[in-house]
């Protein structure tokens, strides 16, 4: 978070990474890139995240990021998981999301979990 608060591109009034919510096409040494318009208060928190022009990386190594992915495509419109796939995603999203969630038979609360990490995921890609 310290890094943004420095960062030319962040939005001091709205905490966001160029305009709040839509991002921004950016030009920095010849590269293009697209802010994200994301609140930095709250990506920063997310272990997936990474800064969209490179300032700062992912705090998740790249295998568990793959696998992440890997099971978010997989699981795509699936209603309930196989006891291995509950292990897996419980084990993913606490490693992405920084959280600590114990396994769970509960559908609805597997599902947020799910839905959470994709939506971590999808910031950074
Ligand atoms: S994510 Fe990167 S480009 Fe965006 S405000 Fe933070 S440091 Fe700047």
């Amino acid at each position: 978070m310290n890094i943004c608060r420095q960062c030319k591109y962040y939005q001091k009034s709205t905490g966001s990474c160029g305009p709040l919510g839509t991002g921004k096409r950016v030009q920095l040494k010849g590269e293009k890139y697209k802010l994200c318009g994301c609140v930095m208060e709250v990506k920063t928190r997310i272990a997936a995240s990474g800064c969209p022009v490179g300032f700062w990386g992912r705090d998740v190594p790249e295998s568990s990021y793959a696998k992440a992915k890997d099971f978010v495509e997989r699981t795509e419109g699936k209603r309930r998981f196989s006891r291995p796939e509950i292990d897996e995603l419980v084990e993913l999203s606490n490693e992405i999301l920084k959280t600590n969630r114990k396994t769970t038979g509960c559908g609805p609360c597997l599902k947020q979990m799910r839905d959470e990490m994709k939506r971590a995921l999808h910031v950074s890609l």
